[in-house]
């Protein structure tokens, strides 16, 4: 079913939207009518593909709102950015009651919504993602930051947003590898946690890939569900939440090595959810079958690009930097079945490197 989810902590309670049209039908609601400013962080390019589309939401507002231009880009996922913004917001007008619009990719969304947590000491964030990726995973769950030189996301700080708007008309002007990558990150959720998300994505990859309805919507619409559970039950990672990051141990790795430019996020994530199939198989943590079924599934929606020259020498001594080690040790989510993983550390080195190659 497309409709309204929630997200519901200790602390929160709000809605996240799944529905073609949303961002007319229901971002309006979302605006508190008494926000001096309303400031919409953006990409130019998607301010120009579908910012039209939020003109019935912003209309009350007139001259009290200020589009935001955000370069985009990895590389400029920075502090120097976020203050850039928040400059920017206070020389526009921006007070206490100000609202910001995350409307973007996951980069955007990251930032915008990095950008309310600071700004003030906190303002409203209200999150539109335009990416496949952003919908089903960024802009749900309150993770928000910037990279550093050291790494991705190392400042950061949970800000969870008034309210999601997923409107899947937005992606259609996505690239194909774009819509690829994020289906990956779909078919993750089915494999941790939707036996029925993961069979329907396994029985229609070419109607899924073509963003058909009634397939692609439900297929975000899950997704959006599972993500929206697992972070109502454990809204600052602790072992449910981690199980968010099946394929994300290795996929990391490789992502490093790679200096964050051959692949997408959701390629890497592929490749890693690959290593740990193998490596759950190896482990017997999983059987052999479920463990080929899982790997078709990730291979009917396409390849990633050639990994020629990386080896798993080098992807196991980037596991030993991955800050995802805790206490200097690796944990690998593992799935047990469809539907349901395992979490194990203290993991044989040859066992891992032996799903690396498996992979390669
Ligand atoms: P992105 O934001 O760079 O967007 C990908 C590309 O799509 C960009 O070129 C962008 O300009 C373009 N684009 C955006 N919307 C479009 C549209 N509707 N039509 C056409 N083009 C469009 O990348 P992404 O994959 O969306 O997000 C990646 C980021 O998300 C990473 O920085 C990652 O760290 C972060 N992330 C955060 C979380 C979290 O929990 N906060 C989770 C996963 C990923």
């Amino acid at each position: 079913m497309l409709g309204e989810f929630f997200v519901e902590t200790s602390q929160v309670r709000y809605p996240v939207m799944v529905k073609r049209g949303s961002i007319e039908q229901s971002l309006p609601e979302l605006i508190p009518r008494k926000a001096h400013r309303v400031f919409v962080i953006t990409e130019e390019m998607v301010w120009q593909m579908h910012g039209h589309r939020l003109a019935p939401a912003l209309a009350a507002f007139g001259d009290r709102v200020k589009v935001l231009h955000f370069p985009g880009g990895e590389s400029r996922k920075r502090l120097s950015e976020v203050e850039a913004l928040t400059d920017q917001m206070v020389a526009d007008g921006g007070d206490r009651s100000s609202v910001v619009i995350g409307f973007g990719g996951g980069i955007v969304t990251d930032v915008a919504g990095f950008a309310a947590a600071v700004f003030m000491r906190g303002v409203p964030v209200i999150q539109v993602p335009t990416t496949l990726l952003a919908q089903v995973d960024a802009a749900v769950g309150g993770k928000t930051g910037v990279n550093l030189v050291g790494g991705k996301n190392l400042v950061g700080s949970f800000h969870q947003p008034v309210g999601v708007i997923i409107d899947p008309d937005v992606l259609g002007t996505l690239a194909v590898r774009e819509v690829r990558a994020g289906l990956y990150e779909v078919l993750k959720h089915g494999v941790i946690r939707s036996a029925e998300l993961f069979t329907m994505m396994e029985q229609h990859p070419l109607q899924i890939l073509g963003q058909q309805t009634p397939y692609f919507d439900q297929a975000i619409a899950d997704s959006v569900r599972i993500k929206c559970e697992v972070v109502s039950a454990d809204e600052k990672e602790g072992d449910l939440r981690r199980i968010l990051n099946f394929g994300h141990t290795i996929g990391h790795a490789l992502e490093a090595e790679t200096q964050y430019k051959l692949l997408l996020h959701g390629e890497a994530v592929a490749f890693g959810m690959r290593a740990a199939t193998h490596l759950a198989v190896r482990l017997s943590t999983l059987e052999p079958e479920t463990g080929t079924r899982i790997i078709e599934a990730i291979e009917s929606y396409g390849a990633i690009p050639s990994l020629d020259g990386i080896t798993s020498d080098a992807l196991m001594a980037r596991l030993i930097s991955d800050k995802k080690t805790v206490g200097g040790e690796v944990h690998f989510v593992l799935p047990t079945k469809i539907g349901a993983t395992t979490i194990r550390k203290n993991v044989p080195d040859d066992a891992i490197r032996a799903a690396i190659e498996a992979s390669l």
